[in-house]
C-alpha cells in the first residue's frame, strides 16, 4: 500500500480524480480518504460521473464503480444533519441542489426488520437491532437483510469497487460491523 499526502491549494482534488479514472481505466483498486461526509459525497459524484463518462466514450470497456465507505452506525443521524443544513428553496436550488440526486440520498435507508419486530424496547431511527437480534431455538442472530439493506449498501459497493472514498474518522477508527473475507480467511471486522 503507497500513501499519498500533498498540501491544502496544490491542486489535489483534481489529481485525486485523475488518479481515481487511471486506477479504474487499469482495474486497479484505490482508497481516496478526505476530510468529512460532505467531501466524500462530492467526490464520490465526480468519481462516478467521471467513470461513467469514461465508460460512455469507450475508454473503459467494461463498467468500473467508485464506492463511498462509511460505517453503518451514525448515518440516520448524519442524514438529519446534513439535510439541516439545507436552507435553499426547492424552486431555487443551490449548492445541494445542483446534482438531480440530492446528496443526502446515499445516507437513507428504510429498515424491513421493524414491521416483524416483537420488542418491549423501542429501536429508533438509526438504533436498529441489526447485530442484537434473538431467535428462538437458534440464540444470537444477525438481521438476514444485512446483505440487502441500504444502511450496509457501503460497506458491499466498497467490496468490490476500483475506487472506495471515505473520510478521516472512517479511515482510523471505524470498522464494518460484519464479517468479511479476506483472501479466504474470515475476519471480524
Ligand atoms: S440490517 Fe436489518 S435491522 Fe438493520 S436496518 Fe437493515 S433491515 Fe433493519
Amino acid at each position: 500500500m503507497e500513501i499519498f499526502n500533498a498540501p491544502t491549494g496544490t491542486g489535489k482534488s483534481v489529481l485525486v480524480r485523475v488518479m481515481a479514472a487511471w486506477f479504474a481505466v487499469e482495474d486497479r483498486r484505490i482508497a481516496i480518504v478526505l476530510p468529512d461526509i460532505k467531501a466524500c459525497l462530492a467526490m464520490t459524484w465526480n468519481v462516478r460521473e467521471d467513470l461513467a463518462h469514461l465508460h460512455r466514450i469507450g475508454v473503459i470497456k467494461q463498467k468500473r464503480t467508485c464506492a463511498h465507505l462509511m460505517s453503518s452506525s451514525g448515518m440516520h443521524d448524519r442524514a438529519l444533519k446534513l439535510a439541516s443544513l439545507i436552507k435553499e428553496s426547492v424552486d431555487a436550488p443551490g449548492e445541494w441542489g445542483e446534482r438531480a440526486e440530492r446528496d443526502v440520498d446515499p445516507l437513507a435507508y428504510g429498515c424491513a426488520q421493524r414491521t416483524f419486530l416483537e420488542s418491549t424496547g423501542d429501536y429508533p431511527p438509526g438504533r436498529e437491532p441489526c447485530l442484537s437480534l434473538y431467535r428462538q431455538g437458534v440464540g444470537s442472530a444477525a438481521c438476514p437483510w444485512i446483505p440487502t439493506c441500504g444502511k450496509f449498501t457501503p460497506v458491499y459497493e466498497a467490496a468490490s469497487a476500483n475506487v472506495v472514498i471515505m473520510n478521516h474518522y472512517a479511515f482510523m477508527k471505524s470498522n464494518l460491523k460484519i464479517g468479511v473475507n479476506l483472501d479466504g480467511r474470515p475476519y471480524a471486522a
